[in-house]
């Protein structure tokens, strides 16, 4: 199979990263018969360096016109002072909107080999720990009216619009019940219903799509406690499904407690098998340039990639077992190293040699 990918590089670390990635995909499309083609498109503040916006249109229409994006990541304090619709941040959200991406799908799964590197204790997470959050990313507060009015008397006063329409909840409660038949059929729904109208009809409308999912066991449970259960009991959970102020908080959470920022991959669907994947963390400036930085977000990103945009399930397994494996075998990078006996600390290039060795 041949197919198109729009690659960010972004800011920061994201050109060292996606590098690595992309020298996976190869030897995955080398070992398995397709190959990959390669777009390179600006975003973020490389992108306002050269055009003076964070999203060029030239990148939504190579993106649109690709079979998947890969992105590294995006920002930095060079920009950080740039009014908000010109941070590279916008254009994170501007490429979401554009590619009408509207489901965020964060796995939380603490691999063997790193648990010793989880905040919780072992008895919490003897019960296992794989998860995976279906955030609502294209609706709710950061996409509703953002408005700051001066009062008379001088003071100011700030409101965030949360929106959401029933279609919106339906969509994305849809993508976590079909993930849930995949994986151990549970969904939670994450609201705060007690407080907010918004959360009401989130309320309502998933006990609709649950009815039509007899299968999969359906619970909802309140932010704030979800929260809380997160690090109390997560092996209770399999899917969770939230809009995306909440989903943006419990994902970091979620995240955390697998170990670490550098190993934690993202997908964000659409209608269409056309999809962006990037890893959860930013563009880490404290570590860019100087080979540090952890490519295994990126790589298993660019598994999702295969698996979700390409249907090529095997391909993507055989990333993932190879991440694993060199994981197994002692290699770290240095945000995941630990004095235990046996590890050896590697540099980005050289995870990605190993993994890509691996395949
Ligand atoms: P960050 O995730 O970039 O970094 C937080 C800490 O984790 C840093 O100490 C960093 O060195 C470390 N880290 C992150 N990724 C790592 C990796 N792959 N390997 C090793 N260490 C890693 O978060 P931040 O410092 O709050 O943000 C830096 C910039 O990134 C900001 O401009 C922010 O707006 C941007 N950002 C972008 C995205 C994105 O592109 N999706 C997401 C979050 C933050």
């Amino acid at each position: 199979m041949n197919k198109k990918i729009a690659v960010i590089k972004g800011d920061g670390i994201g050109p060292e990263i996606v590098t690595e990635a992309l020298k996976v995909l190869d030897k995955t499309g080398e070992k398995f018969g397709h190959s990959f083609e390669y777009t390179y498109v600006l975003m973020g503040g490389c992108a306002i360096d050269e055009t003076g916006v964070p999203l060029p249109q030239e990148t939504i229409d190579i993106c649109l016109a690709s079979d998947s994006v890969l992105l590294g990541a995006v920002g930095g304090k060079k920009w950080d002072n740039l009014p908000g619709n010109l941070r590279p941040e916008a254009g994170l959200l501007g490429i979401r909107g554009a590619l009408k991406l509207f489901a965020n799908i964060r796995p939380a799964k603490l691999l063997k080999p790193l648990a010793s590197a989880c905040p919780l204790k072992p008895e919490i997470t003897n019960n296992g720990l794989d998860l995976v959050i279906v955030r609502e990313l294209i609706g709710g507060a950061y996409f509703g009216e953002h408005k700051t009015v001066t009062n008379p008397d001088g003071s100011k006063t700030a409101s965030d619009n949360m929106v959401y329409s029933d279609y919106e909840i339906e969509r994305i409660c849809r993508v976590a019940f079909e993930m849930a038949r995949k994986r151990r059929s549970k969904v939670h729904s994450v609201d705060k219903a007690n407080v907010l109208d918004s959360s009401r009809l989130w309320r309502e409308i998933s006990h609709k799509v649950a009815s039509e999912y007899p299968d999969v066991e359906f619970d909802d449970i309140l932010v704030d406690n979800c929260a809380m259960q997160l690090v109390r009991n997560p092996a209770q959970f399999d899917v969770l499904v939230t809009e995306n102020l909440f989903g943006d908080i419990l994902s970091d959470e979620a995240s955390m407690i697998t170990g670490s920022l550098g190993m934690i991959p993202s997908a964000s669907l659409g209608e269409t098998s056309l999809g962006l994947y990037e890893p959860i963390h930013g563009s880490a400036p404290d570590i860019a340039g100087q080979n540090k930085a952890n490519p295994i977000a990126t790589i298993l990103s660019a598994a999702m990639m295969l698996r979700y945009s390409f249907d090529m399930s095997a391909e993507a397994d055989a990333i993932e077992n190879s991440v694993t494996k060199v994981l197994e075998s002692g290699f770290r990078t240095s945000d995941i190293m630990s004095d235990s006996e046996g590890l050896k600390c590697v540099s980005c290039t050289e995870m990605g040699d190993l993994i890509s060795s691996e395949i």
